[in-house]
């Protein structure tokens, strides 16, 4: 599926926005500046290839709104990739760092390119250029990046490198999502998928769902839908499908999630296709794989690849219960109301993946204190504020009788727009 053939993302985003503010009789002065976003750059670089041809590349930093904090958001490598979809992920960091009540604002960046075809002294020599690029926001203060679709703690290490030979000195804070040992946290890894569980865990109580036994399709299995499809495989669920970009598996009795994992990273070369422990879907192929699996009959759908995946075509198909989504704008407008007619519960991305950017918070906090907590405790804290959000949402969602992403944004945008009052407009 096209993703990104017109500059619908950002509009939707606002749209959104827009209508809430006006339900809730937010401020003007509120609601006109979260219709831009604060800061954008773009960037043309040359990198060094290779074979010795210099190719010039084209990355976006953006920064929607920092009146809560210093601004946050992942960074994304993908060819398809362009400013309009950096907006509407910055904006759904603004909403998602309120909705969780964490002093960040949001921000999104990107490298149009496919690391899929670089080599590993390619995407260093890009990820360290790039960051030179955007040096001019970034910064453990200002604007603190982390992995997002195609960057992973690698390339975190790479910027926190660069971005400290700059300075004279290390920076450990000016990236979340490192490797542990160069002061990562404990969890973050994870913590966007096992935030889904936690999610999810809650949600099937509102439907009286059992989670033992339950079954659970996941789209995606990178960061958040291999975490997320761990995580509640030790919940007691019963992952039944998984796809990604190159296939989908299938077993009715539930796919061992750890060795799905062992074939994706070996045999595999990174994709779940071909596994032993389940049947192929979609015939072998790989957008069949995918329709096959958002219609598949289950009670918990995790979708956590890309954006619009659930649309107006495919909504009505739907047979899941619940929808926690793990990536960021998986389901369309359209396709929202399709699925809420139906009465399936869709927990939204600025709630469901918040677990990322909550020990992306942590992390941050390890790192500008350099006192670092054990995986116990960044879990817990992990589980309370998750747990909390979650309640904060529900609470809005039954008191106004609104869906819960019109319930997430409510809780966002009034946090926003007492932090803007309180702060006033400079000069
Ligand atoms: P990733 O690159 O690690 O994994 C992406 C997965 O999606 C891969 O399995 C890939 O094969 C699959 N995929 C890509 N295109 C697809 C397609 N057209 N159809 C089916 N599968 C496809 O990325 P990630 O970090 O896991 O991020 C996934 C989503 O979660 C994104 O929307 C991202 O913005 C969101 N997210 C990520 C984090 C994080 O901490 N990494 C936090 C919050 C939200």
């Amino acid at each position: 599926m096209s993703r990104n053939t017109e500059e619908q993302g950002f509009k939707n985003v606002k749209e959104l926005i827009n209508d809430i503010c006006g339900q809730m009789n937010i401020p003007e002065i509120c609601r006109v500046r979260l219709m831009e976003c604060e800061r954008e750059l773009t960037v043309h670089f040359p990198v060094r290839m290779d074979d010795g041809r210099v190719e010039v590349f084209t990355g976006f930093r953006v920064v929607h709104n920092d009146s809560r904090g210093p601004s946050k958001g992942g960074i994304r490598y993908h060819p398809d990739v362009i400013l309009d979809e950096v907006r509407a992920l910055a904006a759904l960091m603004t909403l998602k760092t309120a909705v969780v009540n964490i002093p960040y604002g949001g921000a999104k960046g990107a490298v149009i390119c496919n690391p899929e075809l670089l080599s590993q002294t390619e995407l260093e020599r890009l990820t360290r250029r790039y960051t030179v690029e955007i040096s001019l926001l970034i910064g453990p203060d200002s604007d603190v990046p982390a992995p997002d679709v195609g960057t992973n703690p690698q390339v975190m290490a790479w910027i926190m490198d660069t971005y400290s030979m700059g300075k004279g000195y290390s920076v450990p804070a000016v990236v979340t999502g490192k490797p542990l040992d160069i002061g990562g946290s404990e969890g973050r890894l994870e913590a966007t998928g096992h935030g889904c569980t936690i999610i999810a865990q809650l949600a099937a109580k509102q439907k009286q769902i059992n989670l033992e036994g339950a079954t659970v399709a996941v789209q995606g299995f990178g960061n958040v839908g291999s975490a997320a499809a761990r995580w509640l495989a030790r919940a007691g669920c019963r992952v039944i499908a998984v796809a990604d970009v190159k296939g989908g598996t299938y077993n009715s009795k539930g796919l061992n999630i750890e060795d799905l994992l062992k074939y994706r990273n070996g045999e595999g070369g990174g994709f779940v296709a071909g596994f032993k422990g389940g049947e192929a879907m979609g015939n072998g192929n790989a957008k069949l794989a995918n329709a096959e699996l958002l219609g598949l009959p289950c009670d918990i759908l995790v979708p956590a690849a890309l954006e619009n995946q659930i649309t107006a075509a495919n909504a009505a198909q739907v047979k899941a219960k619940i929808v926690v989504e793990g990536a960021n704008g998986p389901t369309t407008p359209d396709a929202d109301r399709i699925l809420c007619d139906k009465g399936i519960l869709v927990v939204p991305d600025v709630l469901a993946n918040a677990g990322g950017v909550v020990v992306s918070y942590l992390e941050w906090v390890q790192g500008m204190q350099s006192f670092y907590w054990d995986e116990t405790e960044v879990n817990n804290y992990l589980g309370g504020l998750m747990t909390k959000a979650f309640n904060k949402v529900l609470h809005i969602n039954e008191d106004e009788k609104v869906d819960m992403r019109t319930a997430a944004y409510m809780v966002a945008l009034r946090r926003l727009a007492t932090a803007m009052m309180t702060r006033g407009i400079f000069p």
